[in-house]
């Protein structure tokens, strides 16, 4: 017999990894009917880690595209791409295109993501300015850096080190200048901030901190001039900023969604409108087992929760959730962080003088985060370790020649 047809349309505005992801796991899921995804680039989705990496460095092996429109095509997934959402009319369970058109939907999920956080003072200042997140951001930075070019990155967060050690491998002199007192103070342990300058500082890359931008002007060169409240000057060819993000929560504001510190969801994924859900970056996500919200700024947060509102809006099952989990490439380094950056004491596993090793953030004798310095073999029996909650022997932990694995199977 036929299979029951479904008439029903479930609408994806955002076509980052979220919205990729949760597309694709719908239809993986057995949903049968419509689904429409709207990206506001021309591109089919893309994957954004390589932009700050290899699309500057070796831009002939960088793979971006998530799934190749044969992924779409066989799972019936329309594509508006190009394409921007003005509004939501929840009562009448429409969504308006930019050029007009109009998608009735049945569900809907927002995963309109973020965007650099913009940075007025520099924006002033035209061309020769950068941000990083889009394919044509890096694009137009790549362009632009050519050896002995001097770069002035402004803040020491995780685009601001990644381009830096891409501008580095590319030639460029950078300088970092960072408002706070220390690199990555948002997401990385004090420990693996500190080895990350090191790191930096031995392939000639400057940092200045507490540096608070007062003035920023064009040079007669052509170049940029950066003063700081406290007189310090920077001077440059080119600048790229990164300090954080800006959620794209205004068709959903407009909307009148629930909405602090990005739109709030419950543990379906689901908005204010149980008829609208929200994933990825632009989504605080109320997490069962934590007991709070959380908000997360990854790779994998889109990836898991793409797929886990994909399933919720197509079975009505709670999301699953995942310990939060990053990784950062710079120069020929992998650095992983798992769990909280916020332990009270990191304990080094391994001889200190070692290249690779391991760094466990301990809080009451239990293990709260880890972070790998290219060492991502022990970066699975680490998280097992956080996920336990369990106390753990410290000085086993700290002998490298204890096995992690198995130090992690005794807590299981
Ligand atoms: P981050 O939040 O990581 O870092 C922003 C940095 O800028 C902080 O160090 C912040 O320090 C600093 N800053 C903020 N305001 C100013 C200012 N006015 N002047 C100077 N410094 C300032 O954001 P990014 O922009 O680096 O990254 C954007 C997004 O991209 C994030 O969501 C990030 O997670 C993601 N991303 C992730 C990657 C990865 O996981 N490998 C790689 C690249 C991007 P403070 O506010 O303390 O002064």
């Amino acid at each position: 017999a036929e299979p029951a047809r479904d008439e029903r349309s479930f609408v994806i505005i955002g076509g980052g990894q979220t919205g990729a992801v949760a597309a694709v796991a719908l239809r993986d899921e057995g949903f049968a009917g419509r689904i429409i995804l709207v990206g506001e680039e021309t591109h089919l989705p893309y994957e954004r880690p390589p932009l700050s990496k290899d699309v500057l460095i070796q831009p002939d092996k960088a793979k971006v595209t998530i799934h190749g429109a044969d992924v779409y095509a066989a799972r019936a997934i329309e594509t508006r791409l190009g394409r921007r959402a003005t509004a939501i009319d929840r009562a009448a369970r429409i969504v308006t295109l930019d050029d007009g058109e109009t998608l009735a939907y049945d569900r809907l999920l927002i995963a309109t993501g973020a965007r650099p956080r913009p940075y007025p003072l520099l924006d002033a200042l035209g061309g020769g300015v950068f941000t990083m997140r889009t394919l044509g951001d890096a694009e137009a930075l790549r362009a632009a850096i050519a050896p002995g070019k001097r770069l002035l990155v402004v803040g020491g967060g995780v685009i601001g080190l990644e381009v830096a050690a891409s501008a580095t491998v590319l030639g460029a002199t950078v300088t970092v200048i960072e408002r706070g007192d220390r690199l990555m103070a948002r997401a990385a342990p004090q420990p693996l901030a500190d080895a990350l300058m090191l790191m930096h500082e031995a392939r000639g890359v400057r940092f200045a901190f507490g540096a608070a931008l007062a003035d920023a002007r064009r040079t007669e060169g052509g170049g940029f001039l950066l003063t700081c409240e406290d007189r310090r000057s920077f001077e440059g060819d080119l600048i790229v900023y990164g300090i954080g993000v800006t959620l794209n929560t205004e068709p959903a504001v407009a909307a009148g969604l629930a909405i602090d510190n990005g739109i709030v969801t419950d543990e379906f994924g689901r908005t204010s409108d149980p008829a609208i859900y929200a994933a990825g970056d632009v989504a605080h996500q109320w997490h069962q087992s934590l007991g709070r919200h959380i908000r997360q700024e990854t790779w994998q947060n889109a990836r898991v929760q793409g797929a886990a509102v994909a399933a919720a809006m197509v079975r009505d099952v709670p999301c699953a959730h995942e310990l939060p989990w990053y990784w950062t490439d710079q120069y020929q380094s992998n650095f992983q962080v798992a769990g909280s950056p916020e332990a009270t004491d990191w304990i080094r596993r391994g001889d200190p003088t070692a290249a690779r090793y391991t760094l466990f953030g301990v809080t009451d004798g239990r293990i709260v985060g880890a972070v790998t310095v290219d060492n991502g073999r022990e970066m699975r029996p680490a998280k097992e370790l956080i996920a336990s909650g369990r106390p753990v022997d410290l000085e086993a932990l700290r002998d490298p020649k204890q096995d992690l694995r198995k130090l992690a199977a005794a807590v299981r």
